[in-house]
């Protein structure tokens, strides 16, 4: 995979990826599709909003309607139909989150299905195997995930199996792309490794070290933060993460955030965004404009002719205003979800974009001083 780096701004960074599905500017906010769809829209509202890259759920996919069947119908892109890139997860953080009894072994993990409660065994090689079936832009490694607080003990165990599935899983990718080679193909399949080690400087380092060590790998996530620690934590753990990866890899924090969170890790050198707050929010009635958020279902917009966000350019504002989705949302029309989805990922695509010019621009101090203010209640 290429990154190419086309300018730093303080720790700001925009660049460009390649990959087999198009080129994806950087940074970038890759919008949820769980499963192989983003919830409300279709691929033509994908393409209308630029997105060029999208993240699918490995959990999901593996357990319905299971990989195989996927690979049987020309992957992700040719089922869904999405042409652009996929970047899916490892199923670590679904199996963990989705099961109350999951078992964690020195290999893998054991967890039974949510929807038919079967049991099922994840191992670094499995949900690489998966994510090949996939066809997967980039992959994700499983990793030994934690949610904060968390003990010492558990944390330094936690960097200690996740280095280890990073042995193994980039040992096994270097092996697939040796025998693709050997028969004269070219794996596309990108993988990433991911950087565990809660707030704490010490265990960041220490997993950053063991990650980069192990070289090879496409880019580098930055895991476990955005699960429960104050704001200013996360912060101050990018301060201090990020500049522990290699420049010339792509950084992607995931699972984040709110608007703040993503111009915040921009500014500490954060590549890639992914979240399902616009879509989720959407459909829960809360929009997000340039000047603070709205909801929708407040009495105020009953009689508002304005577009939702008089400085977005997407689908639903140059069509539709306030007064229409506040009706729509309010009498449970399946319409508000798309109209409402597709303005919230506008406005998270711009807010990077305009990030991007700005970097570009050397202008991010200023892009970063604006944005904080116009978002302050
Ligand atoms: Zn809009």
């Amino acid at each position: 995979m290429e990154f190419n780096l086309q300018r730093t701004d303080e720790n700001a960074r925009a660049g460009v990826l390649k990959l087999a599905h198009g080129e994806v500017p950087t940074p970038i906010f890759m919008p949820v599709g769980t499963q192989a769809s983003v919830k409300a829209l279709d691929f033509s509202d994908l393409l209308a909003l630029n997105a060029p890259i999208i993240l699918a759920n490995t959990y999901h996919l593996y357990l319905r309607p299971n990989d195989e069947v996927i690979r049987e119908l020309g992957g992700l892109h040719a089922f869904s139909k999405f042409p652009r890139n996929f970047l899916t997860d490892s199923g670590g953080f679904q199996a963990f989150s989705l099961n109350s009894n999951v078992k964690l072994y020195e290999d893998g993990i054991v967890f039974k299905s949510h929807i038919d409660g079967s049991s099922h065994f994840f191992s670094p090689q499995k949900v690489l195997d998966i994510q090949y079936n996939l066809n997967s832009d980039i992959m994700m490694i499983l990793d030994d995930l934690v949610g904060l607080p968390a003990s010492k003990e558990r944390i330094r165990d936690s960097i200690a199996r996740t280095t280890k599935w990073a042995k193994s899983a980039i040992d096994y990718h270097n092996y697939k792309k040796q025998s693709a080679a050997n028969s004269g193909k070219i794996l596309t399949n990108n993988i990433f490794a991911i950087v565990q080690g809660g707030t704490d400087k010490e265990f960041r380092e220490s997993s950053a070290k063991n990650l980069t060590s192990l070289g090879d790998f496409d880019g580098y996530a930055i895991g476990g933060l955005a699960v429960g620690e104050p704001n200013e934590e996360m912060y101050a753990t990018l301060d201090f993460t990020t500049p522990l990866l290699p420049k010339d890899k792509p950084r992607y924090l995931m699972g984040v955030g709110t608007p703040r969170d993503i111009i915040e890790g921009i500014a500490r050198g954060v590549d890639m965004f992914d979240c399902v707050m616009p879509t989720r929010n959407a459909r829960n009635g809360t929009i997000f404009t340039h000047f603070g958020k709205l909801a929708i279902k407040s009495p105020r917009f009953k009689l508002d002719t304005q577009p939702l966000d008089s400085k977005c350019s997407c689908y639903t504002c140059q069509n539709h205003s306030r007064a229409y989705l506040h009706h729509l949302f309010r009498a449970g029309e399946i319409s508000y979800f798309r109209l409402a989805s597709i303005h919230n990922l506008a406005f998270y695509l711009d807010l990077v974009r305009e990030a991007r010019e700005a970097i570009l621009e050397g202008e991010f101090a200023r892009f970063y001083k604006d944005s904080i203010e116009s978002m302050s209640p």
